[in-house]
């Protein structure tokens, strides 16, 4: 099969120019993650630099040849740029021209502009530095979920490779020393590979851009934006995957439900605030006493709920202790202020049975609301007997068993 050269470069060009249009569109509507205009500006790039490429013969070589391939690299810089961005690096300007400046000072050394060999190999080495790097950076950034940055990364990769194959294989796919440069059948191949990559990595690294917005999106309507840990919904959601797991592999779980204390005359003396601020703490500190397989919530307002895994009753209650106790301390002073918060934790445990959340969370309700009842300022576990009070409103039933108390 024959395919026209001119005709490829033509398409490409106008396909790189479309591409980057349609990137920087695509920035100009949602201008949130910049790197999506490096990427649009290295598709115009590369579409200028094959315009200048497309000159060969009638413009002078360091314009068909020299500039055109600083403008390559700098091309190919401006999708690392734009992956460094993406993921909170700095860019690098020194590193976005470095191929280019490099490039142009070894073109005035006459071995090397004389050598055809050896310009393709700095240039494939430029280029594959370029696409190779980038590729590492969207690696580095793989603890974000996102299911586009695989193919990028692989992408990025593979035409990499290619460029850096590039020398060994035009003994294979030989430059015809008797035509124009560009009727080669090795540049027909490259200019092949290099459109359908180009359309490729336009579509899947805007694509990319739109899942980080998406996730964006879903963390915050997950995330409690004061205190930032998860809110109602997401606690709810995160109980029924554990729920899921212990369904798999039976294991005790606990739920706590803590209210702070007099919440309502801290706002009243110290300020809305530093209300706020004891929020924080308290979130900070639950977080800093439970485990990575623990989930914690805040269920709105002062109300806060825990869910345990693979813990029994005594582990639960040592737990809950654990976190009052660590917000009395915390919250003694916020912020220079003498606020002297503390909570209350109800406390509800499934040893045996499934993982039933709203019963547990009902439980829970009634432990915490004994617990009010008590003074404050201690935990209690719910049990039958709680139940059994509360129900039939009976005013002296003790809860038996492993209920704790208040302590100074
Ligand atoms: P108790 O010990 O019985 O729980 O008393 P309380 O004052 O904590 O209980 P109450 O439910 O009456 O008061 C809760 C207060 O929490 C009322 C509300 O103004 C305050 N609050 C709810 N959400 C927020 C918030 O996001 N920030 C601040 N600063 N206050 C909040
Ligand atoms: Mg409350
Ligand atoms: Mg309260």
């Amino acid at each position: 099969m024959n395919l026209d050269v001119n005709t490829l470069f033509l398409v490409t060009i106008y396909v790189e120019a479309m591409l980057g249009l349609l990137l920087l569109f695509a920035w100009v509507q949602n201008s949130a993650i910049t790197a999506v205009a490096w990427w649009g500006s290295s598709h115009l790039l590369r579409a200028l630099s094959i315009a200048l490429f497309g000159l060969y013969g009638s413009a002078p070589e360091w314009v068909a040849i020299d500039l055109s391939n600083a403008v390559l690299f700098t091309a190919f810089a401006a999708t690392w740029v734009g992956a460094r961005i993406f993921d909170g690096r700095p860019p690098s300007y020194l590193g976005l021209f470095a191929g280019a400046l490099i490039w142009l000072a070894v073109c005035r050394i006459p071995a090397i502009a004389n050598s055809m060999e050896a310009r393709i190999l700095i240039a494939s080495f430029i280029i594959t530095g370029y696409t190779w790097a980038a590729a590492y950076e969207f690696w580095r950034g793989r603890s974000e979920p996102l299911v586009s940055r695989w193919p990028v990364i692989f992408m990025l990769f593979a035409h990499g490779a290619l460029f850096l194959l590039r020398t060994p294989l035009s003994t294979v796919l030989p430059w015809i020393p008797d035509t124009q440069v560009y009727e080669s059948v090795w540049l027909t191949v490259l200019s092949f590979e290099a459109l359908l990559f180009t359309i490729a990595i336009a579509f899947i690294l805007l694509a990319m851009a739109k899942e980080r917005t998406e996730l964006l999106h879903k963390t915050a309507s997950l995330v409690d934006p004061l205190t930032g840990i998860p809110n109602r919904r997401a606690f709810l959601e995160g109980a029924a995957v554990m729920a899921e797991r212990i369904k798999d592999d039976p294991r005790p779980a606990a739920v706590l439900l803590i209210d702070l204390d007099h919440f309502k005359s801290i706002n009243d003396s110290f300020g809305h605030a530093l209300g706020d601020r004891v929020l924080q703490v308290f979130a900070e500190t639950a977080h800093a006493n439970i485990g990575s397989d623990d989930l914690l919530g805040r269920l709105g307002g002062e109300e806060f709920a825990i869910a345990l895994y693979d813990v029994d009753r005594k582990r639960a209650m040592e737990v809950a202790e654990s976190i009052r106790h660590a917000f009395k301390d915390a919250a003694a002073d916020v912020d220079g202020h003498p606020v002297a918060a503390t909570c209350s934790i109800g406390i509800a445990v499934s040893e045996h049975g499934p993982f039933d959340l709203p019963d547990l969370l009902g439980q829970a309700d009634q432990a915490l609301y004994l617990a009010k009842e008590r003074g404050r300022n201690c935990c209690e576990l719910a049990s039958v007997e709680i139940v059994l009070r509360l129900d039939a409103s009976t005013p002296s039933l003790r809860i038996n068993g492993m209920q704790a108390h208040s302590s100074a």
